[in-house]
């Protein structure tokens, strides 16, 4: 997978700039990608539709790391979606002790194990006072298999009476808590092989008793798809506040993740990552961002790939300094690098010899947006112009600055900057390769 991605996304670098085609064949990839990762259909849909609208927003700038762009957008894009706005994985509302967190989802898909995992974590990294509940009459020994998870972690259980239903525990939980002094108290429902009506009824009956501060959709994250419906039925059943992905140690790629922050739109809080009372963590969104395109890879290749192509370019740069040669395609080279490298605070600083220009352009209210009206100039002389700017005259000059949509003066000032350059460029060529240019070019 990660090999057919790094496939395209090689090409896309080797070519420099970012057509149509290049969109597209890449996005087909991520799709692919997306739906070997388990994302449903209709999400992977939204999420291809909005990294192509914004990869063509951006191929308009022709920008000079492509490949990259397109590796940056669908990340970001990743990203963004699984990490919502304002998500504070891995904190719980728990202040007015004693909080009811609830615990729901199907069966098996981890909910006990979460309970303990939660608790423990709580108690040691919160201090906090926690008793947990098994609400689970349906299976047998799933009371036990708390209280033996209890015992293990140090965290009390709520004593077993055999005989009652899971309103009567709850209530009795919630009273153990209140007189106990507990921070904290979970209740751990039972979970069914498939969403039924009882099931519903139950949950929504404890939920009623204990209005709990946090209600948690556990789900197995190695169901894909399905896991999106579980979610929306709990959700419009009991109102749900957080997810924890079980199964995260295993082969799945966590697309579930990204179909579930889509259309649920709720917050994932942990992810569990084994079968040990440790195995849990807040949730990342990079992590399994990267995990889901198995684009760790990609990046770095695209990143290692671009600075081979920046070296060479330098160093083809250098050559021509050498000789005494600095056009207008060299200077709109150099600002495109300075936009890149933080614009123009950034590039001076790491010139030296260039203070004079600094104090110059300070006085100019120079600023990044000069640098993208320097390069709209540029862009507007034909080649022969930039090949030889001693070419501008009065009547080219006023071409130049309506195509760009900017005043001769400015046009002016660019030259005299490049003249300026120019000059510098010659001289700092002579002093040979290496040394500080090769630093200041990147
Ligand atoms: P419940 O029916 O929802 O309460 O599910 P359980 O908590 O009993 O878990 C069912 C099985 O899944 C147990 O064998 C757990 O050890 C295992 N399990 C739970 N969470 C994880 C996890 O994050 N990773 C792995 N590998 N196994 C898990
Ligand atoms: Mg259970």
């Amino acid at each position: 997978l990660s090999e057919r991605l790094g496939g395209v996304f090689d090409r896309l670098t080797k070519q420099g700039a970012l057509s149509d085609d290049d969109i597209k064949t890449a996005l087909r990839e991520v799709r692919v990608a997306l739906l070997e990762a388990d994302v449903s259909l209709p999400v992977a849909r939204d999420f291809i539709k909005a990294i192509s609208d914004k990869a063509a927003g951006q191929a308009v700038t022709k920008s000079i790391t492509p490949g990259q762009q397109v590796v940056k957008i669908v990340h970001d894009e990743l990203v963004h979606v699984l990490a919502g706005d304002n998500d504070n994985a891995g904190e719980l509302k728990i202040d007015n002790a004693p909080a009811p967190i609830l615990m729901v989802g199907l069966q098996g898909s981890g909910k006990t194990t979460t309970t303990a995992k939660l608790a423990k974590r709580l108690k040691e990294k919160q201090g906090k006072r926690v008793l947990m509940a098994s609400l689970d009459v349906q299976r047998p020994a799933a009371q036990e298999q708390l209280a033996v998870l209890g015992t293990q972690i140090g965290v009390d259980t709520l004593p077993i009476v055999k005989g009652q239903s899971a309103v009567d525990i709850a209530k009795r939980a919630k009273q153990q808590a209140t007189m106990g002094g507990y921070d904290v108290y979970m209740l751990d429902t039972a979970g069914r092989l498939h969403i039924d009506e009882v099931l519903m009824d139950e949950v929504q009956s404890v939920r009623d008793i204990a209005n709990p501060r946090e209600t948690l959709l556990v789900v197995d994250g190695l169901t894909g798809q399905d896991a999106v419906n579980v979610a929306e039925e709990f959700d419009s059943k009991v109102g749900v506040s957080g997810v924890v992905l079980t199964r995260m140690d295993g082969d799945g790629r966590g697309g579930a993740a990204l179909s579930m922050r889509a259309v649920t739109g709720k917050p994932i809080k942990f992810v569990g990552l084994g079968e040990k009372m440790d195995a849990l963590e807040e949730f990342h969104p990079e992590r399994v961002a990267g995990r889901i395109l198995g684009m760790g890879d990609i990046v770095s290749l695209v990143e290692k790939a671009q600075e081979t192509i920046e070296a060479e370019q330098a160093e083809r740069m250098m050559k021509r300094f050498q000789k005494g040669q600095f056009n207008m395609n060299d200077l709109k080279q150099q600002l495109e690098q300075m936009l890149k490298m933080g614009g123009m605070e950034g590039i001076m600083g790491m010139m030296p010899g260039m203070g004079k220009m600094k104090k110059q352009v300070e006085d100019a209210g120079f600023d990044d947006s000069i640098l993208k009206r320097q390069i709209a100039l540029i862009n507007s002389m034909t080649k022969r112009e930039r090949a030889n700017p001693k070419l501008l005259q009065a009547s080219r000059k006023k071409r130049i600055a309506r195509g760009a949509g900017l005043e001769v003066s400015e046009l002016n000032k660019l030259m005299k900057m490049h003249r300026q350059m120019a000059d510098m460029m010659k001289k700092m060529g002579k002093m040979g390769k290496g040394g500080m240019l090769k630093k200041a070019m990147g």
